[in-house]
């Protein structure tokens, strides 16, 4: 097994600071870290900390990631996108570096830390590569949740410290006929004795080619209707499942998006993750919490792109100034700073109530549809503030927009979230 050195620091040794990551977190002070210069007491009186407040632990988090970003994600950046392949030495850096198993505990090899490190992780990667931050998101959010929640201690044991190490794992919602209606799935599962028969196709599913394992909605009692929706493990390689081709796609292109067929797929019922019937129950909760990866994955990208943009206006001179100290410059710039600034808040408070266990499905919709849009329009200026050299691939901002797009798509569209928000709205004003 590879080094694990989050895991070291945050679990194993007793979660005590090392020198290399004391100095490590200089070294990877860069320009996009100066929102987060926070102190790490509230001041005397307040008794309430500033919402951008990090323990010991999440700020050497944040600042050794950064750092591993610009060292050994940085320089395959440009390649992966243009080859649409994710590098297998990214991906294993990934695992070296305890990133994908950052809430799993440390007796099954994770890093053992929280959700919010997770947010903070997912949010510097993002500033690199959006697409290796989805990697990690969905790793972390969604696939390593379910099966610390929802697994038996076998499926944990056999699970856990591959995830942790060398497994990456896929989450198979949505099918050609169920996106944003995601539960009239027609994927279905027979019981045959001790065993589920699977037959069906998937789409859309995000890192399907590098996968060791799939967690597959399929419908096993079609006569109670999303009743039947649960959840099963499926390992690469179980005969009748196909991963189909890769989706050329505007934007996110090192991430793989593939299809998935099931032709009598055979599985033991010990391959179901929670419970028969709950699948839905599970795919919701799981992607309330999801939706605030995304969130971070679109804040991270934003500020990215703003932290290539903003250095270029300071040195660009157009009629012997610098482009920056025009001030139909400065308003724009100011105004996206604060969008971006607002865009951080919300998905840090949506991260903080989670964590408190308090009810945050409400602001975590509006984070994620917020950073969205926020990332959209972010993008777009920086292209415009650098002029032609925006548009060409020399330089990363034409990237970062292309990326941007999918956040008012996947975890649930733009729409979907404000439909969600207008719910809790017309709840909260019935009382
Ligand atoms: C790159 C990528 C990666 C993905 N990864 C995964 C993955 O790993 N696993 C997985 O299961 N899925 C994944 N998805 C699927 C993704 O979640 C769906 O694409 C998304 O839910 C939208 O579904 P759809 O594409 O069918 O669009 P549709 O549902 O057809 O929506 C089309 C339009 O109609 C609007 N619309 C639909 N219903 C309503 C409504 N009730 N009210 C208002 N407007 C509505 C939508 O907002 C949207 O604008 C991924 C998708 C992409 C593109």
């Amino acid at each position: 097994m590879m080094a694990a050195p989050f895991s070291r620091i945050f679990g194993k040794v007793g979660r005590q600071l090392s020198k290399p990551w004391v100095s490590c977190q200089a070294a990877g002070r860069s320009i996009s870290s100066r929102t987060v210069e926070v102190e790490q007491t509230a001041p005397a009186g307040s008794g309430f900390p500033p919402l951008q407040t990090f323990s010991e632990e999440e700020t050497m988090m944040r600042d050794a990631v950064k750092k591993y970003a610009q060292e050994r994600i940085a320089p395959f950046v440009s390649k992966m996108d243009e080859n649409s392949s994710m590098d297998d030495e990214v991906i294993s850096s990934l695992f070296e570096q305890g990133l994908m198993g950052i809430e799993i505990g440390t007796e099954y090899g994770g890093t053992g830390s929280t959700f919010f490190s997770s947010i903070l992780v997912i949010e510097e990667l993002a500033k690199v590569d959006p697409s290796v931050a989805v990697l990690c998101d969905i790793q972390n959010t969604l696939i390593n949740t379910l099966m610390s929640k929802l697994g038996t201690e076998e499926q944990k044991e056999k699970y856990l410290p591959r995830l942790a190490t060398d497994m990456i794992g896929s989450f198979c919602l949505s099918e050609a006929g169920s996106g944003s209606d995601a539960f009239s799935l027609k994927t279905k599962a027979e019981k045959q004795n001790d065993y589920y028969i699977i037959n069906g196709s998937k789409m859309w599913i995000s890192n399907a080619e590098n996968a060791g394992v799939f967690l597959v909605m399929a419908n096993a009692d079609t006569s109670a209707g999303y009743r039947g929706i649960t959840c099963f493990l499926v390992d690469r390689g179980t005969e009748g499942l196909q991963i189909g081709k890769k989706e050329n796609k505007l934007g996110l292109r090192a991430s793989s998006t593939c299809t998935l067929s099931f032709d009598n797929v055979k599985v033991h019922e010990k391959n179901i993750l929670g419970k028969l019937g709950q699948g839905y129950k599970y795919a919701i909760g799981m992607l309330n919490e999801g939706r605030i990866g995304i969130a971070a994955q679109m804040l991270g990208l934003a500020q990215g792109c703003f932290d290539h943009a903003v250095p270029y206006t300071r040195q660009r001179v157009q009629f012997g100034k610098r482009i920056f100290d025009f001030q139909g410059m400065q308003h724009q710039i100011a105004n996206v700073a604060t969008q971006l600034e607002a865009a951080r808040l919300l998905t840090y408070n949506a991260a903080r109530l989670k964590e408190a266990g308090r009810p945050f499905i409400k602001e975590a919709c509006m984070a994620k549809y917020y950073a969205a849009e926020v990332a959209t329009v972010t993008t777009s200026k920086c292209i415009e503030w650098m002029g032609g050299v925006g548009f060409t691939k020399d330089y990363p901002i034409e990237k970062f927009y292309r990326d941007c797009k999918i956040g008012t798509i996947y975890e649930g569209t733009s729409n979907i979230q404000l439909s969600t928000i207008a719910k809790f709205l017309d709840q909260e004003y019935d009382s």
